[in-house]
């Protein structure tokens, strides 16, 4: 062997070995945030990842890789299953941590958390927003956008603004599929108001494929993908807009109150650059490059371009066709993990100080049930571990920081603030039991 050859070699193994310890540096810290409380992996520390001595046990682990599910839905939008019943199968499918991102509702947030932690899986709070993108904001103009809003364990900081825009959203929804039975009726396809909202559900706003529904039970036509081709597709015949908010004000609130905002499937867009461009200089964090099947698309080139998090889920609906991609599928790799974790943390932290300090300035005022929304404490604790403002501290920053977060100056503030807050047991019941 050539001398150039060897050197040649003995860089190739030098970086694999760098290479190989940095993915063992990004699985620990995703690990340790994925596992905090429930089974630990295997102890490991920064400083083993990168001895070399270790990098039999790093390889090991990083066959057994830890998954991330970051879009499904459940009844509470147009989903097929009960969230408790999304969880289940997460949990069956080998799925670490989920972001349930129903259409433009949180409703269906607790009960997952409440089901997750059965079975150790992280519950990300999530929407996805349903919005328009139009270049210069003009009202009833543009493009169908989702956005997807990934939340901290407290969830949205401003949560009533935030609610404010879905509810509005949702409203919006009635008015929408009133329209569309509206056009069906006079092409014809006649739907009862009552068949429509028995499909949805109680308090579940109706989108297009609870029509479509609608129209394969009542026999109009065979199936889903029927309905939309001839009736609901974007500007089909029985297509009614909705009313939106424009897709810059969304990707802002997201900003505003403390999550990640992710562009959904861009590839739906029909002019996705402009988008993408316009959306970013807002504040876009993220976009999915990888399709439901788990395949990498052609939008990995735009959201380097773009500096974008490259991100993908299942989309799961819980539909039942063989087509459909199920939950876990999308098998995001490590790195985007790392980095999905290193850009959302600081920025749940923040919401989560938000929060506490709204709280902590007037606490007999501020009812436990608007900062409590998605803290849900394990029934084995029950509610008599609250007994102070501090315990609210503590619980609210749960398992999801680490140390290091939790002593953080500002948090030792809001504790201070709170030290003489009493809680009394009933006031704490309320918001829970009420869920
Ligand atoms: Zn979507
Ligand atoms: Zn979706």
């Amino acid at each position: 062997m050539g001398n150039k050859k060897r050197k040649e070699k003995n860089h190739h193994k030098k970086q694999k070995r760098k290479a190989t310890g940095e993915q063992g540096l990004a699985l620990s810290y995703v690990q340790d945030w994925v596992f905090r409380d429930s089974h630990p992996p295997p102890p490991s520390t920064a400083a083993d990842a990168v001895n070399h001595d270790f990098l039999p046990q790093v390889a090991r682990k990083l066959a057994d890789p830890v998954v991330f599910e970051l879009h499904s839905h459940s009844n509470r939008s147009d989903g097929f299953l009960a969230p408790a019943a999304v969880v289940e199968r997460a949990h069956r499918n080998g799925v670490h941590v989920l972001a349930l991102t129903d259409h433009d509702t949180m409703a269906g947030i607790p009960e997952a958390i409440e089901a997750a932690q059965k079975y150790g899986i992280r519950i990300i709070p999530g929407v996805e927003i349903s919005a328009v993108y139009s270049p210069r904001l003009e009202p009833g103009t543009g493009e169908p956008v989702h956005i997807l809003a990934y939340y901290g364990s407290s969830g949205p900081s401003r949560y009533e603004d935030l609610d404010n825009l879905l509810s509005n959203i949702r409203d919006g929804r009635y008015l929408r599929a009133k329209n569309m039975l509206l056009k069906l009726n006079k092409l014809k396809v006649p739907i009862k108001w009552e068949h429509l909202t028995k499909i949805t559900g109680d308090g579940v706003a109706p989108g297009r494929v609870h029509v479509a529904r609608a129209m394969v039970e009542a026999g109009h036509v065979e199936n889903l993908r029927e309905a939309f081709n001839r009736y609901l597709h974007d500007g089909g015949p029985a297509y009614a807009v909705g009313t939106e908010p424009f897709a810059q004000d969304v990707v802002q609130l997201i900003h505003d109150t403390g999550g990640i905002a992710a562009l959904a499937h861009p590839w739906a867009l029909k002019n996705p650059v402009a988008v993408i461009r316009s959306l970013k200089a807002i504040g876009l964090h993220a976009m999915e490059v990888y399709r439901s099947d788990g395949k990498a698309t052609g939008f990995g080139e735009l959201a380097d371009t773009y500096e974008l998090l490259k991100l993908g889920g299942s989309d799961y609906h819980g539909r039942g066709g063989h087509d459909e991609s199920d939950l876990g599928s999308v098998n995001l790799p490590l790195a985007t993990l790392y980095g999905f974790l290193k850009m959302a943390r600081p920025v749940w932290c923040n919401a989560a100080k938000d929060i506490l300090l709204n709280f902590a300035e007037d606490p007999y005022n501020t009812s436990l049930e608007k900062i409590m929304r998605f803290v849900i404490p394990r029934k084995s604790k029950g509610c008599t571990t609250v007994n102070s403002g501090k315990d609210i501290v503590d619980l609210c920053l749960s398992s999801w920081f680490s140390n290091d977060e939790k002593e953080d100056n500002e948090f030792e503030a809001i504790r201070f603030m709170l030290a003489d807050t009493e809680i009394s047991k009933k006031v704490m019941q309320v918001p829970l039991s009420s869920r």
